[in-house]
């Protein structure tokens, strides 16, 4: 049986470690507090069977074997390092969610062909080297370069520093951490939705289509600086009212789009920021993701023609500096058809769903075939009121369970 009692008191157990004066946790990677967390992490691990290792770019992995040593192994996974001050169920709910599964199978001695590995992976959130996150699932993809190693924390301590003060060999990261495409046979993470599509619809899981590819792109607006009393209203070039035009026809481009689509100006700097001076020029960020790369391009497409329709009749300039584009990664259908006939054998109701955050199940979809579970979650994410309920953890994890045992037992994946 999964048991809603050992997930309840494991769950209230890893928040007191990094726990905030709000209740909170703040708990980032690679410090005292991760280090805590990895001893009462890998204790589960053994607890349920598993043998423990940490690889060398800091990925906490816990392996149980199957009756076939040679069958790839089905993964479980998700993350236990937090933002500052975040909730309590952001990543952890996904690897203690694993280890239920594992130290179910171990309780129930369940036959399985297939190895079984929990990883819960280094720094996803990216709060201590603010470097993007996913740092362990892009090591295992390859994707870590030196200069990663070189960023440097709030107080100067190296990425590098950090990794050998944890008691790894960085430099082994470009070889030992990194697994090869098809070694595993899928990848499974639960996660907290984050987001309030379940909440609104009442329904308990969701089972994700994919993972939107988000783009980030830098739109800088000149026109001209002038005297707010001297200049007439007709004989403006006022760039942060041409900002906002952009900004509002980006919202209406999305919204033509429809879901998954989202577009967001995020930032906006004016200069020179004074009160008697009519703006000159505005830099603002732009966030647009979609499930599909071409709609998503398209949609970028649209943005740029109109914000040049925009600038020309209000006669200013504009450019567009492209600062960052990850593909999107899309769940495996088989995995998702698995999902929803489990569901329906368990008279869960679900709903079908992209997943707007990035996870580490976006950088494991280039290893294996991938599928994710969002469990409802509500007080928004990244804050101390983040919750999800014990009953919809219980549900996601007897979820993840039977579709974990589903492949464990399968001859071909
Ligand atoms: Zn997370």
């Amino acid at each position: 049986m999964i048991s809603s009692q050992r997930l309840e008191d494991r769950i209230n157990s890893l928040a007191r470690i990094g726990m905030t004066e709000e209740g909170g946790v703040t708990r980032l990677a690679l410090t005292d507090e991760d280090r805590k967390a990895h001893q009462l992490v890998r204790s589960w691990m053994e607890q349920a069977g598993m043998s423990v290792r940490v690889d060398a770019a800091g990925n906490l992995i816990g392996r149980k074997e199957g009756t076939n040593p040679q069958a790839r192994p089905v993964v479980m996974g998700s993350h236990i390092d937090s933002v500052g001050n975040g909730g309590k169920f952001d990543g952890t709910i996904g690897v203690i969610g694993g280890i239920e599964v594992v130290q179910h199978i171990a309780e129930e001695n369940i036959s399985i062909t297939r190895p079984v590995e929990v990883i819960a992976f280094c720094e996803e959130e990216g709060s201590r080297f603010q470097s993007g996150g996913i740092f362990g699932s892009r090591a295992m993809t390859g994707k870590i370069t030196p200069a990663d190693l070189e960023i440097r924390d709030a107080n100067g301590i190296s990425r590098r520093q950090a990794l050998a003060d944890f008691g790894l060999n960085p430099d082994e990261l470009f070889t030992k951490a990194i697994r090869r495409k098809g070694e595993m046979a899928l990848y499974l993470e639960m996660h907290i939705e984050q987001g309030p599509v379940l909440e609104q619809k009442g329904i308990p899981v969701g089972i994700v289509t994919g993972i939107t590819g988000l783009s980030l792109t830098e739109i800088i607006v000149e026109g001209k600086p002038n005297h707010v009393g001297a200049t007439p209203m007709g004989m403006r070039h006022d760039a942060l009212l041409g900002a906002c035009e952009i900004a509002t026809g980006i919202e209406e481009i999305c919204l033509s789009y429809g879901s998954p689509a989202v577009g967001t100006v995020g930032t906006m700097e004016v200069f020179p920021g004074q009160v008697n001076i009519v703006p000159g020029r505005v830099v603002m960020t732009t966030d647009v993701r979609d499930l599909d790369v071409e709609r998503r391009e398209s949609i970028l497409q649209r943005i740029r023609n109109h914000a040049e329709s925009v600038a020309g009749r209000r006669g200013l300039t504009v450019s567009f500096d492209t600062k960052l584009k990850a593909n999107p990664a899309l769940c495996s259908q088989e995995i998702i058809e698995v999902m929803k006939r489990e569901s329906e054998r368990m008279s869960l109701s679900y709903l079908e769903m992209p997943s707007g955050a990035g996870h580490d199940a976006q950088l494991m979809a280039e290893l294996a075939d991938m599928g994710m579970i969002f469990v409802r979650s509500t007080g928004g994410s990244h804050n101390p009121r983040e919750y999800a309920s014990m009953e919809d953890i219980t549900l996601g994890t007897e979820l993840l369970s039977r579709v974990a045992l589903h492949y464990l037992n399968a001859e071909e994946v």
